[in-house]
């Protein structure tokens, strides 16, 4: 299991690429969520999502170890940011997608010099491929959330929050793989053990929720969120005993209230926030945790939306 101190290690690792983001505000949400309210805003991050931290720590150490290459299977977030940080570390990167992948999504890993290869439909397909080639290639496949380098370096979020709020009570995350959540967990628990932390997860993805309340790792059919970076069909090997330490609660969200809670940031706070982070905002809007006049800290995981989806989200 990662330490505190892996996450201490990490910030330094990473601090030269990685940006320390704001924690936004807004009355509104607040006095709607009847607790005081603020966004950890990593949609601000470099590369439009939290992930380039994991990957930054993970890439920096793989290249010290010798890497010549890196690879991954991801189209989304994840993929964009293995792209960025070989790109700033002047190593090639091979992002492995699907056969169906959007245009947007493949055009922004080659906006980061990436080389994308198209492999089947499933993360089935896409996962030996991705290994074999950095095999091939003298290279290191970076997984999305199950390394200890990755879960490290998504902790610095809440090594950040804890200092940026000192009074916070609580902290909402999104949960997919659980990297994010398990690094948060860590970071914050090992600092200051009486904040609450709280997953979040859509109805439609609950792997995490099911697997924490039968104690061991479930794993659920393809769904169709909106949410698109929790879509993953079940916990991390590495993730999952550090939620089952620490982790105070998970909570679900409809589709509906991830639609309404993306529409009121957009619409009144002019944050273009992606609907896998509107979940921590409709959870807190629709009281979904039990909190009252809390402080509490909505992870705004990501930012990158396709446009093409929009018009869908805001309709009413
Ligand atoms: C990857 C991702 C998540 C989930 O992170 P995990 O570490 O897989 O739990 C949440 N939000 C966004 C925007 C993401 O890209």
């Amino acid at each position: 299991m990662i330490q505190k101190a892996d996450i201490v290690a990490a910030r330094e690792n990473i601090a030269d690429i990685v940006r320390t983001t704001p924690l936004l505000s807004s009355q509104q949400l607040s006095s709607l969520c009847g607790n005081d309210l603020f966004l950890k805003a990593e949609h601000l991050q470099k590369t439009g999502s939290f992930k380039i931290r994991g990957a930054t720590n993970k890439v920096k150490q793989a290249v010290r170890e010798g890497a010549k290459s890196v690879t991954a299977a991801s189209s989304g977030n994840h993929g964009q940011a293995v792209a960025f940080i070989a790109q700033q570390l002047g190593i090639p990167a091979t992002i492995v997608v699907p056969e169906d992948v959007a245009a947007c999504k493949m055009e922004a890993i080659q906006a980061y010099d990436g080389k994308v290869e198209k492999c089947g439909l499933t993360s089935a397909d896409r996962l030996p491929r991705a290994k074999q080639l950095a095999e091939l290639q003298n290279g290191v496949y970076v997984p999305p959330y199950d390394d200890p380098y990755i879960m490290a370096g998504q902790g610095t979020v809440g090594l950040e929050i804890v200092e940026q709020l000192e009074e916070v009570d609580a902290i909402l995350v999104p949960v997919g793989g659980g990297g994010l959540l398990s690094g948060i967990l860590t970071a914050v628990k090992e600092t200051k053990p009486s904040v609450q932390v709280i997953g979040v997860e859509p109805q439609l993805a609950n792997d995490t929720y099911l697997s924490l309340k039968q104690n061991q790792l479930v794993s659920i059919p393809a769904t169709s969120t909106i949410a698109d970076g929790l879509r993953t069909s079940q916990p991390g090997e590495l993730t999952f005993p550090v939620l089952r330490k620490y982790l105070d609660d998970i909570v679900l969200v409809s589709e509906e209230e991830i639609r309404a809670a993306f529409c009121f940031v957009l619409e009144r706070m002019k944050q273009l926030i992606e609907p896998s982070s509107a979940t921590t905002v409709a959870a807190a809007m629709f009281g979904k945790a039990a909190l009252r006049e809390k402080r509490i800290v909505a992870v705004i995981s990501g930012g990158n939306v396709d446009l093409g989806q929009m018009a869908a989200l805001v309709s009413r």
